[in-house]
This record gives C-alpha cells, sequence and structure tokens, in this order.
C-alpha cells in the first residue's frame, strides 16, 4: 500500500461539481468559508469517480460537530457512539458531515478505562482519517478548496484495478469491527470487484468473531445486501468462506437458498422494492418447504411458518408486525404451491398476503424450474379475481342534522 499522499488536480479527474449535489455543495463552500477545511468524503468519492450516482453526499472536515451546528442553523448533532452533525434541507435530504478521526492509541485505550464510545469520537487529520476507513476505496477525498483528489491510501489504484483492500492488517482490522467482513463481500459484489488475496483467508480466520457484532446493527448490514441487489451473491460467497452462520446464527443455507436469493435480486434490480417481511421469506423458504407438505392443514402450516421464523426474529429482535407478514407469505405461498380449485379461492385471492404471495411463488418457480403452468393459472385467476363484496351502506344516509345550539340559561337569578 503506498504509504504516499496522491493530489490529482481538477484537469487529471472526472469529477466536477455539477455532479454533486447542490445541498451538499453549501455545506462544503460555507465551511470552507469560515476557515475549515471541508472534502467530500467515503462512498461518495468512489462512486462518481467509477461514473455511478452516489447514494448520498458525506462530507469530512476539521470543525468539531459544535462548530458545524454554529454555523448551520438547520443542524442537529446526532450519533451516541458516532457524533455527527446532520444538516438538513427539508424533509428529505440530509447532509452528513463528520469531524476527522484518528484512531487511538493503545495507551490512550488503556486509559480510557472503557469509556464507551471513546475510540469513535477522537478527532484527527484528514491523513489520519482516511487511515481508519475501511477500504482504500472508501478513503477518497474531493477538496472543495481546489477541486483536486487526495488519495492517502492508494485508492485511486485500486479503483483502477478494481480491487477491494483492507487498509492496513486484514486480521487486525477485522478483529477491531468484524463487520468490515461483511462489508468486504458486499462492495465486492456491488462493485464486480475482486477482494484482495489476503481477504479471503483473512475472513477465514476472523469469521467467529462477527458473532459478538450488535444484532441490530447486522439487521441493518443484512437488510443493504438485499437493497444494493446483491444478497444471493454475498451470502454465497459467505458460506464459501465460513462466515454465513456468524452472518445469521442457526442459518445453514443451501443452494436452493442461493438460487432463490438471486431471483429475489434481479426482482429488485428491475425496480421492485424489498420489504424485510419479503427478504426474511425468501431467506428461509427452501427450509420452509422441505418440511411443508400439501396434506397440512393451515393452523400446522402457521405453526411451521411461525417456527420457521422465530429463532431469526428473536435474534434480531424484529417486531412481530414484520414476522406476521412474512408467516403470511408463507401460508399463501403454500395454498399457491397446492394447486387451484379448493374451497375459499376466490377469498384467499382477495386477501392482503395473496398477491406478494403469488411474487414469492414466481420467484421460487423461477429458481427451481418447476410449476409454470400452475404459475401462469394462478396469475390468470388473480387478475380476473371478483371485487370484494361492497361494505357501502344500501340505504342513502341522511345528513346529519346540525346540533342546535344550547341557549344560555334564561332565568339566572341575579346576585
Ligand atoms: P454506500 O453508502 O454507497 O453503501 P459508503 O461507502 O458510503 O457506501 P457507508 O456505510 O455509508 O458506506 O459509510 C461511509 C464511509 O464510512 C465509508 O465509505 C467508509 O469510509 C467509512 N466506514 C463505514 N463503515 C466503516 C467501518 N466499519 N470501518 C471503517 N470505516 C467505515
Ligand atoms: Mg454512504
Amino acid at each position: 500500500m503506498s504509504l504516499s499522499t496522491t493530489i490529482i488536480p481538477r484537469d487529471e479527474h472526472n469529477i466536477s461539481r455539477s455532479m454533486i449535489d447542490e445541498n451538499c455543495l453549501k455545506v462544503l463552500y460555507r465551511l470552507r468559508r469560515n476557515g475549515f477545511k471541508a472534502y467530500l468524503v467515503g462512498g461518495s468519492v468512489r462512486d462518481l469517480l467509477l461514473g455511478r450516482q452516489p447514494k448520498d453526499f458525506d462530507v469530512g472536515t476539521d470543525a468539531t460537530p459544535e462548530q458545524v451546528r454554529k454555523l448551520f442553523r438547520n443542524c442537529r448533532l446526532v450519533g451516541r457512539r458516532f457524533r455527527l452533525a446532520h444538516i438538513m434541507f427539508g424533509r428529505n435530504n440530509l447532509i452528513e458531515v463528520a469531524t476527522f478521526r484518528r484512531k487511538p492509541r493503545t495507551e490512550e485505550l488503556d486509559a480510557a478505562d472503557n469509556e464507551r464510545f471513546f475510540a469513535e469520537n477522537l478527532f484527527g487529520t484528514p491523513q489520519q482519517d482516511a487511515f481508519r476507513r475501511d477500504f482504500t476505496i472508501n478513503a477518497l477525498f474531493y477538496d472543495i478548496n481546489n477541486f483536486s483528489i487526495i488519495d492517502h491510501v492508494g485508492g485511486l489504484t485500486d479503483l483502477k484495478n478494481g480491487v477491494i483492500r483492507v487498509i492496513g492488517d486484514p486480521d487486525e482490522r477485522f478483529n477491531e469491527d468484524p463487520v468490515r467482513m461483511l462489508r468486504a463481500l458486499e462492495f465486492s459484489a456491488r462493485l464486480g470487484f475482486s477482494l484482495h488475496d489476503d481477504i479471503p483467508a483473512a475472513i477465514e480466520r476472523n469469521a467467529a468473531s462477527l458473532i459478538g457484532a450488535a444484532p441490530a446493527r447486522m439487521r441493518e448490514e443484512i437488510m443493504e445486501l438485499f437493497r444494493h441487489k446483491v444478497a444471493g451473491k454475498v451470502l454465497q460467497k459467505a458460506e464459501h468462506l465460513h462466515l454465513a452462520e456468524f452472518i445469521i446464527p442457526g442459518y445453514a443455507p443451501q443452494r436452493a437458498n442461493f438460487d432463490l436469493l438471486r431471483q429475489l435480486d434481479i426482482r429488485t434490480a428491475s425496480g421492485v422494492k424489498v420489504t424485510e417481511p419479503f427478504a426474511l421469506a425468501v431467506l428461509y423458504l427452501p427450509q420452509f418447504c422441505a418440511r411443508c407438505h400439501n396434506d397440512m392443514n393451515i393452523g400446522e402450516v402457521h405453526k411451521l411458518a411461525t417456527s420457521q421464523l422465530s429463532g431469526h426474529c428473536r435474534y434480531f429482535s424484529i417486531a412481530s408486525g414484520i414476522r406476521h407478514q412474512a408467516r403470511e407469505l408463507f401460508i399463501a405461498f403454500f395454498r399457491l404451491r397446492r394447486g387451484r380449485g379448493r374451497r375459499g379461492e376466490q377469498r384467499f385471492l382477495r386477501h392482503p398476503a395473496a398477491a406478494e404471495g403469488l411474487e414469492l411463488y414466481r420467484l421460487w418457480c423461477a429458481a427451481t424450474g418447476s410449476d409454470k403452468e400452475l404459475l401462469e393459472s394462478w396469475q390468470l385467476a388473480m387478475n380476473d379475481r371478483e371485487a370484494p363484496p361492497s361494505t357501502a351502506p344500501t340505504r342513502k344516509r341522511r345528513p346529519r342534522r346540525r346540533r342546535r345550539r344550547r341557549q344560555p340559561p334564561q332565568n339566572v337569578a341575579k346576585e
């Protein structure tokens, strides 16, 4: 890894200000006007250099969170683990501003005596900030002062060669934050980059430490895989590296799971949003199918669906409403797969879970290559389903009479 800093001037790279969100530019300019360093950092620089649309634009600065707050009226300080400033523009646009951080030295950690979040909130220089990031391609800076790109870690070469490389020693960095192992697989799949040679072995060595990651954070990272349509690829690679069982404890995915997950990723890539209940149902459908028989009654199917989902939902503290929706998808899937012509078919087709259940069944048919005719037949039935019985009152309601204002008491005795 190059330890010297490379600065690429404006005329030697493709990032122009017109590619940057205008609110983000406002933030960068105001910080600069007030004498602070102001960089575009992280994923946005990476994505702009790759010609992709960044998901969000993050700012790095040497202003402290308090100083940032004083500069912007529309600013909130957030985060317990990692203090940062959120600058709000309207409801949906938010620019995240983080003060440059550094990693603590060992003796500082000892002295901090387990003070919570101490390690995440030590401010440092831009260079130190680059080195505490996860991968070289995620540590590039765009400087608003002269529109140059600053590369402290050799990220530009890795970006050109399509390589995910850990900054520093992979064992050390994975041990420090095991979630980075999953992120390495995620970025590799999202960008079509290869993992640097030292990553797979380091993942195998450190896989078990992922079990210590906070379930809430893992739940979010898992949903990121679905949103970025790489759940199939990443979980398959994770299985290969013996990491999958530590991403989702107790999960033993097989070929059928990966095929189905890949079908879901294709569907998401086509523009259909993926919800958590649907993702859950896809994760566990093959396991559910293996235990489900056409002669089971709905009560038994309900029980089976609950048992398939309960471990996952308990571990990740998933609300019962979400589990309920995933279970409804399983039950709808069961009704669809066992065939047509049952009593109550019309009522089932009008059930809120039926249309999504059909989507799940469609993915399953595509993944397994089976049941094409039955799927088509259900699709036609779904298109032609009867309208629900009208619940509108048959008799026209008489308009409500206005309440008469109560008269003030007439004979109030005067005192
Ligand atoms: P995207 O938002 O497109 O998923 P990103 O690179 O912006 O990708 P974020 O999760 O938003 O990813 O994180 C922003 C930046 O923070 C990263 O680019 C990286 O530099 C740094 N970062 C995030 N997570 C870690 C981590 N676990 N360890 C070290 N640095 C991290
Ligand atoms: Mg981001």
